[in-house]
Order: structure tokens, then sequence, then C-alpha cells
């Protein structure tokens, strides 16, 4: 463990670019990016450069996604940091596949494992090496879609519309919440896979609405340390797979279809709002404007102070969609 290990970078940012689809190889779409061996950066056409702190190129593995960006915030949490772990891209970029959003048990073993369940794993892994200590582990999951938050564990037909509330002593509380405690990595990832299914079936039947979602995997850890127990550590990591950040196509919308356009970039707006601010050592100690979307409220606790966050942004190599591509490489730039 050296020192820099120990210091707190606010936000980071990985950019991942998917390899070509299928469906742009049919359709004869080009790449349209470089990318500088041993180098974080990547090269848009011919002269355009952006860098990152990690840039992972089509053929990179979620294995190496995983080692590289992902799990150092886990040491951190288990210290007693919050971590944030951000997917952000147009729809059809990768957040899904990258965070682990379509996991079901029978991929358990699979390569192409997401984000997700590999924190899971290396949690339950980590925690077998503190034998000293008690650990109390807890998930959640949740979905923000219209500026209302939907719990994806809830069983019940009637899904409640949940409200946020600060407590003074645990932070951001959402009322009503499912928080399912866990024993096993497999419990955990079973409670993935419950949340997944029914962000599916909601989809189907809202028109895709998960492109216009925010969903949010949370695990608290609570630790207890020696033999008095009291000494506790209290830690949250939230896993995020961001909304779409494609720009709602100007179509004749109207009531809901437009309140869904403007509240996604509610949420994504005011995310790129508060991470630029706390990225920008000039902003230090100035106003953060989380209390201006669901999302940021949210995540308030875990995004700035003593957290770690990490971006990844998801981008399509294809020509075809060069215009989101840069936005989303301009919207990475501006959080770093
Ligand atoms: P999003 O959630 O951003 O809308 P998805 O995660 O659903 O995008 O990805 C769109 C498609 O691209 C899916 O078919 C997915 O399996 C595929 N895909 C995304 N990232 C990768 C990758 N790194 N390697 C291989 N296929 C990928
Ligand atoms: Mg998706």
């Amino acid at each position: 463990m050296t020192k820099e290990d120990d210091k707190v970078i606010p936000v980071r940012v990985a950019l991942r670019c998917r390899p070509l689809v299928p469906k742009e190889i049919n359709e004869g779409c080009q790449c349209c990016l470089t990318f500088v061996p041993g180098e974080p950066q990547v090269v848009v056409g011919s002269d355009k450069a952006f860098t990152y702190d990690y840039v992972f190129d089509p053929t990179t593995e979620q294995e190496e996604v995983f080692n590289m960006a992902v799990s150092p915030l886990l040491s951190g949490l288990f210290k007693g940091y919050n971590a944030t772990v951000l997917a952000y891209g147009q729809t059809g970029s990768g957040k899904t596949f990258s965070m682990g959003g379509t996991y079901t048990s029978a991929q358990e073993n699979e390569p192409t494992v997401g984000v997700i369940p590999r924190v899971v794993r290396k949690i339950f892994q980590e925690k077998s090496k503190r034998m000293d200590s008690e650990f109390l582990l807890n998930v959640s999951y949740l979905e923000i879609y219209n500026e209302e938050i939907l719990d994806l564990l809830c069983t019940s037909k009637d899904k409640p519309v949940l409200s946020i509330r600060e407590d003074p002593k645990e932070g951001i509380k959402i009322v009503g919440l499912t928080e399912k405690a866990v024993l096993t990595a497999q419990e955990m990832v079973g409670c993935l896979e419950v949340g997944n299914s029914a962000r599916t079936v909601g989809s189907t039947a809202m028109n895709a609405a998960s492109s216009r979602s925010h969903a949010i995997f949370t695990i608290s850890l609570e630790q207890r340390r020696g033999s008095e127990k009291h000494c506790d550590i209290l830690s949250k990591l939230h896993l995020v797979d961001l909304a779409g950040s494609e720009r709602q196509k100007k179509t004749k919308a109207e009531g809901d279809r437009l309140k869904e356009g403007i509240s996604i970039n509610r949420g994504l707006l005011s995310l790129g709002n508060v991470i630029s601010a706390l990225g920008d050592e000039s902003k230090k100690g100035s106003f953060v404007p989380y209390r201006d979307s669901k999302l940021t409220r949210l995540l308030q606790d875990s995004l700035g102070g003593n957290s770690h966050t990490l971006m990844i942004a998801c981008i399509s190599p294809a020509d075809s969609n060069i215009e989101e591509t840069i936005n989303t490489l301009r919207y990475a730039d501006r959080a770093r």
C-alpha cells in the first residue's frame, strides 16, 4: 500500500470503447477512433485527441476493466470510504454490458460477466480475509425514472414511489426502499438478477424505458472490529447504469414522452455539473449543486468529500455515432 493509494482522488474517468456490433458491420460502418498504444488516449478522426485516467480499447476484456479501474475502489470501501461507479454513454454504447445489468446466474463463470458480479465476488473474498471483523452487508436496487424512485427489489405488484430523506447519522436514506441483508455472494448476485429482470419487464411494457432510466445497485458494508464490536465502519458503494445520454430527438413529443426527455437531461446535466465542480481544484469549497436532481441527491454522500468516483464513459467506435461519441468524450473530459 503506497501513499498514493490513500490519497483521495475524487473522480477518475475510464473511457471504454466497445467493438463494432454485427448491425454496424452489416451497415458498413467504419471505426472512426484510434487508440494510442500504452497511452490513455483516444484520437477522433485524424487529429482530435482526448486523454483520460484509463482508456480501454475495443479488445479490452471485462476482467481488465474491473482489475484496472474498479478494484482499487474496493480497498477504499473496506477503509470506510464511500464509492460510486457510473456508466455513462448513449444507448447501445455498452453501459449495461459493462456494469453487468443483464447478469443471470447461468453466466456466472463467463468472461463476459460485468462489473457488479465481479465486485460482489471480490467483496466476499476481501471479507473472508478479515476474520477479526464482523461484517453486515445489505443491498438495494432501484431505478430513477421521470424523477421518480422505483424499488427493483420490491416484490409487490403496486410499486410505491419512494422519497429521499437525509439522516444525520446514516446520510441519504430512501424511505421504504427494500434493503436486503445478505450473507453470501450468491445471495447478493441473486438480488442483482431479480432487479435486472424487474427492469427488463418494465422496459418492454414502457417501450425501452430502461434507456431513459438510471439504475442504481447499492452495497452497504458495516464493519465491527475487536472484542467490543462497537468500532463501526460504515461505507457504501453505488453501481450506476445511467440513462442514455443521447440528445432527445425533436419529435412532436407531448405529455409523458416530453416529460421523460426533460427529466433525463436533468439527471445527467446535474451529474455533469456536480462532477465537474468536484474535480475542479480551483472551485474547492464552492457550492456543489447536488439538489438539482434525484440522481445527484441520492448520490450526494458518495460523490465528493471522502468518496471515490469512477465514471466509465462508454462509446461506440462506429462513424455513424461520431456525434454522440464526441459528446460523450467532452462530457467525460469535463469530469476530470
Ligand atoms: P447500453 O446499455 O449502453 O444501451 P448495451 O450494454 O446494451 O448498451 O450494449 C449494446 C450492445 O453491444 C449489446 O448487444 C452488448 O452485448 C454489446 N456490447 C457492449 N459492449 C460490448 C463489449 N465491450 N464487447 C462486446 N459486446 C459489447
Ligand atoms: Mg442499457
